[in-house]
């Protein structure tokens, strides 16, 4: 009943037919040996693994979860070997650093990857995620010998990674932490304080564990301007770069007990006069954290694509055997009692949001990885400049709207079963308390909002958003003869206007009241999502459209793509009239209640 099986041909439709990737791969001599059968080839490794070990030990690890004995974390029966068998296949070292022993492997590759892993066994995924973000931060910032001495075990994937900013009195607001860094004679420092909710802060699955830790030196100015990122070992390293018995005072004190991702340990961890090394420059520890989060925001919304597909698989299959009801326009099984499910349009309307969203949501996600790419790999400064202004726009969207989608996804699969979607026999139930937290963590969506509507578009006056524009209009461009895209070229054409005209109001009403950012952000957050779906769409259809006419074409597969297409533009997409209102409503009513009167 549970269980997860990739979808490879949806993927390979998305990366072959509609980002072409390997004519993008083509174009930059770092990547040019990334092929289509090289990507084929990986993709179906890693289906392989997502279906076959991870999923068998996603419910078991959510029943029997993560424990702490004196002070040693154990992770649930057969997180152990999967991740031998993750790290023994390469896994580990995908995307990394081809200096310090990575393979340099795109992040479009290694985002379809992830979205899988997340899909099969969130919990298990976490663990493998947030090392890689941390070597991404480490060979971004590091000294020549903190990467020496730490990428390649952590490419390896013997050594794991961590990220450890939140404190009990500052989540959001970082720049309110205590963990205080004080200099050494030799150059380094001591960290010492708490931090909270860390992910894979202590288990048993690496031989040593490398925390990137945000602390504040005792004469750092005050604010995120005073901090400072380290490298803080679990255990120290002896001269030989081997890790020694040396404790380096970094201790769990517990365990969270929470909603879901239950197999993830989420650590208190404290350090008291922890040796840490200095990464980057001192006080700029911030933004330098950003090239992790921006990584792992990526991944977040990955996560919400790969649960939503998981509940998907679940509820279509479901929505075919179970029988209930007989279908209005007449009896679809005479043979049988009642009918499918499926007969009803109301279930349709169920199983028709999740796909159309799950494949907007992915093809979004690596139009996403694809700028990272560029931003990494293009041999032209200024394509590289341009990708990453796309992607400081596309990350905050693609981590809010995918993860409120995915959830909203998990929720329609558990309601697509009915009652047994609340038992957790069918797992449809732990989908939706796995898929919760990525709305939370990694800044909480209401901050993905804001960040895109203040900082990324108020800010700079919708430069961003024109580059964007740009990308759509080139799009079209490719489309005028194409009769068969007509019609759906128009509802776009709508969207992009709604989303320019409302930007304007924005932009405007903001410089008469600093609150107007606040009060529209969510909904702009939406309308931007929808708008980049609706993109989506257009480049999905187009594909679709030219795939058909193509000789021993897959009729069906196509068909029913194009299907779906039309259920979003003529369904969904009209959304964006709610929220234009919403938008416009402006900060007045959300302002005017006194705080005693809430
Ligand atoms: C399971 C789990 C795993 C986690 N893993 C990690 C990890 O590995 N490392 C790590 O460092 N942290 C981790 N976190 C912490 C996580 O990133 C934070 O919980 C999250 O960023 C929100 O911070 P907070 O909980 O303090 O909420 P708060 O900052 O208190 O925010 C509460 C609410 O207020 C809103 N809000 C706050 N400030 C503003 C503002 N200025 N404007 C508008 N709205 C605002 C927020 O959007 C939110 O809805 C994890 C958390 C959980 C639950």
């Amino acid at each position: 009943m549970t269980g997860y099986s990739a979808p490879i041909k949806d993927m390979q439709f998305l990366l072959h037919n509609v980002l072409h990737a390997e004519q993008l791969f083509l174009s930059m001599p770092d990547t040019e040996e990334v092929t289509d059968d090289l990507i084929n080839a990986i993709i179906e490794e890693a289906g392989k693994i997502a279906g076959e070990l991870l999923a068998p030990i996603n419910q078991s690890g959510d029943q029997q979860g993560c424990k702490l004995e004196n002070g040693i974390v154990t992770t649930p029966d057969g997180f152990k070997e999967a991740y031998t068998a993750y790290v023994g296949g390469g896994w580990s070292s995908l995307t990394g650093d081809t200096e310090y022993g990575g393979q340099g492997m795109p992040k479009v590759l290694s985002a379809i990857i992830e979205e899988m892993f997340f899909g099969a066994n969130s919990s298990f995924a976490l663990y493998t995620i947030l090392t890689t973000g941390a070597t991404l931060t480490l060979s971004h910032h590091a000294s020549e010998d903190l990467k020496q001495r730490y990428l390649p075990r952590m490419y390896e994937g013997v050594w794991s990674g961590t990220m450890c900013l939140t404190e009990p009195h500052a989540g959001t607001d970082l720049g309110m932490i205590n963990t205080r860094a004080i200099p050494t004679a030799d150059g380094n420092y001591q960290i010492s304080g708490t931090k909270i909710f860390i992910t894979a802060g202590e288990h048993d699955l690496t031989d040593n564990i490398i925390h990137l830790v945000l602390a504040r030196l005792p004469d750092a100015p005050p604010g995120p301007r005073g901090i400072s990122l380290f490298l803080v070992p679990k255990l120290l390293l002896d001269e030989n770069g081997n890790v020694s018995t040396e404790a380096n005072n970094v201790s769990c004190g517990s365990l969270e007990h929470k909603m879901g991702i239950r197999a993830s340990a989420t650590c208190v961890l404290n350090f008291e006069n922890s040796k840490g090394f200095l990464v980057g420059e001192l006080n700029n520890g911030l933004s330098n954290m950003f090239t992790m989060m921006n990584y792992e925001r990526l991944s977040m919304g990955l996560q919400g694509n790969g649960l939503a597909e998981s509940s998907y698989q679940v509820a279509a299959g479901y929505a075919k055997e179970r029988i209930q009801g007989r279908a209005p326009s007449g009896t679809a099984q005479a043979d049988k009692a009642a009918d499918p499910i499926l007969v009803h349009a109301d279930v349709r309307r169920m199983l028709l949001t999740m796909r159309s969203n799950i494949f907007a949501g992915r093809a979004l996600s690596l139009y996403a990885a694809s700028k990272l790419d560029v931003s990494r790999f293009h041999p032209d400064e200024s394509a590289r400049v341009h990708a990453q202004k796309l992607v400081s726009l596309l990350v905050p969207v693609q981590k809010a709207y995918c993860t409120d989608r995915g959830f909203e996804s998990c929720v329609l699969g558990q309601q697509v079963l009915g009652g047994h979607g609340y038992i957790a026999e069918w797992g449809l139930e732990q989908n939706v308390r796995d898929a919760r937290i990525a709305q939370i963590y990694e800044g909480a969506n209401g901050i993905q909002a804001l960040d895109l509507m203040g900082r990324k578009t108020v800010h700079g006056k919708g430069e961003l958003l024109e580059l964007l524009f740009t990308e759509m209009d080139a799009f079209v461009e490719t489309q005028s003869d194409n009769d068969g895209m007509l019609g759906y070229l128009q509802s776009f054409a709508v969207c992009r206007q709604t989303l320019a005209e409302t930007t304007q109001h924005v932009i405007a009403s903001a410089a008469d009241n600093p609150d107007e950012v606040g009060a529209a952000s969510y909904a702009y957050m939406e309308l931007v999502g929808n708008t980049l779906y609706c993109f989506m769409w257009q480049r999905i259809l187009a594909a679709a459209l030219a795939a058909s006419a193509e000789p021993n074409a897959d009729t069906s597969y196509l068909e029913g793509l194009i299907k779906t297409g039309e259920f979003f533009l003529s369904r969904l997409l009209p959304q964006i009239n709610g929220l234009r209102l919403e938008i416009e409503a402006g900060a007045e009513t959300l302002m005017a209640m006194t705080a005693d009167q809430f």
